[in-house]
């Protein structure tokens, strides 16, 4: 069933609010989704009706506090098709996801000349950790290309790197520039046949696919809640459970250790080893409400309309003779792009035309989008703009952004 977008944005109080004096457009999804009520009331429910520290607590409110936050990692875990809650560990976003198995896992298993090997369209929080970390160590990072044109992974040159065999593999699912949906099981199992370990960065995908960490066969996947309806500073590593066990932590503190004594410490079961000090519990809670929210709509059904959405928006921009990065043609944006619009304007700063965007009640994003190396280099642009669609946009924001255009050119006078 199809969704119906104004029901939809009823559960989200921001987008009924006007810039402007003109109804509020968010096409911002990529940097950060906007809250339905379910979740802004689960939070607000916690604080008013049962707030206190998990794992402590000898009384009813502590134990109802420990009880939700756990349930919430079992709908994440169920949400991605993962063995146990035992493989959630909760982290404040995907950049600290990735450096927590940059300071754990790779700091103790990649060696001098070792190499990792990451992609050219990763952001910068699946680059610097690897940055770090080949530096400290003495290890290489490689990069895999782009093709021309479409700027998909060259998979002729991701065979050719993973000849070196790298210790680690890290890419991204979706491409938060290009829009490019990574085929990550083909990309695991590669990488897997060469002998390297594989984290994939899920940013930009787990709240617009189905995402199956058994069926991609990873050994690591970093999320963020704020990406998807959840609130911000809670964000997920699922860990294979061996490989977490083996993993020493990267914090010490309370909460992650079974014992402490004045010589040393042991630590504490999976996933609470990796989770040192007070939780987010707010977070937590938050994060379960949103995976409920999004299970309730139902991710194939979300899929579906923004391919819809995206497909219209390609059509009109290329009616305005304004073409899109990646994988941009009608033909083939279906299976390998996601709701994710980068473009420049002819003539126009992006910043500009996102300045512009806003005096029409707009939200986009401009600039190099935390992806210095791929828009700098493989585009060949200082910077650029962009749309990113989710469940509550439709084709009437894609008019009002695309009616937005031409009056940028009329602003900044371009032919
Ligand atoms: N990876 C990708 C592909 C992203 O799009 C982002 C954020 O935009 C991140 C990682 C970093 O996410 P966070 O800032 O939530 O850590």
């Amino acid at each position: 069933m199809e969704l119906d977008v104004s029901e939809v944005r009823k559960d989200f109080p921001i987008l009924g609010t006007k810039r402007s004096g003109k109804r509020l457009v968010y096409l911002d999804s990529a940097a950060t989704s906007q809250k339905p009520s379910s979740v802004i009331d689960a939070v607000g429910y916690y604080y008013r009706n049962y707030n206190a520290n998990i794992h402590r607590g000898l009384y009813g409110i502590a134990e109802k506090a420990t009880e939700a936050y756990t349930d919430s990692k079992r709908l994440v875990a169920k949400l991605i098709n993962a063995e146990s809650y035992r493989n959630i560990v909760y982290v404040r976003n995907t950049t600290e996801a990735i450096n927590l198995v940059a300071l754990s896992w790779a700091n103790a298993n990649i060696k001098k000349g070792d190499t990792i090997l990451i992609t050219q369209m990763e952001h910068h929080s699946n680059i610097v950790p690897w940055q770090l970390l080949a530096k400290r160590k003495g290890a290489k990072l490689d990069y895999v290309g782009l093709t021309k044109g479409n700027m998909l992974v060259d998979m002729d040159n991701y065979r050719e790197k993973l000849g070196n065999n790298p210790r680690l593999v890290a890419f991204t699912h979706v491409s938060n520039v290009l829009g490019v949906i990574n085929d990550a099981k083909l990309m695991s199992s590669l990488a897997h046949k060469s002998g390297a370990k594989v984290l994939v960065d899920g940013a930009q995908s787990v709240p617009h696919l189905s995402v199956d960490v058994k069926d991609i066969d990873c050994d690591f996947f970093a999320f963020s809640g704020h990406k998807m309806l959840g609130p911000a500073g809670i964000g997920v590593l699922y860990g294979k459970e061996e490989l977490l066990e083996e993993m020493p932590p990267i914090f010490g503190g309370g909460d992650m250790i079974r014992s402490v004594s004045f010589d040393g410490s042991t630590w504490n079961e999976l996933p609470w080893k990796f989770e040192a000090g007070t939780a987010n519990v707010e977070g937590g809670i938050g994060l379960g409400a949103a995976v409920e929210y999004l299970n309730n709509v139902g991710i194939p059904r979300i899929r579906e309309h923004e391919k819809k959405i995206t497909r219209y928006a390609l059509s009109k921009l290329a009616e305005e003779k304004v073409s899109v990065y990646g994988p941009g043609s009608v033909k083939d944006f279906e299976s390998k792009k996601a709701g994710v619009l980068s473009f420049n304007i002819k003539g126009a700063h992006p910043h500009d035309v996102a300045s512009i965007f806003d005096s029409e009640g707009i939200c986009i994003r401009a600039g190099h989008h935390c992806a210095m190396p791929l828009v700098n280099k493989v585009i060949g642009e200082p910077a650029a703009a962009r749309m990113s669609f989710y469940l509550y946009n439709d084709e009437e924001d894609v008019d009002r952004a695309v009616s937005t255009i031409s009056k940028v050119r009329k602003i900044l006078h371009i032919s």
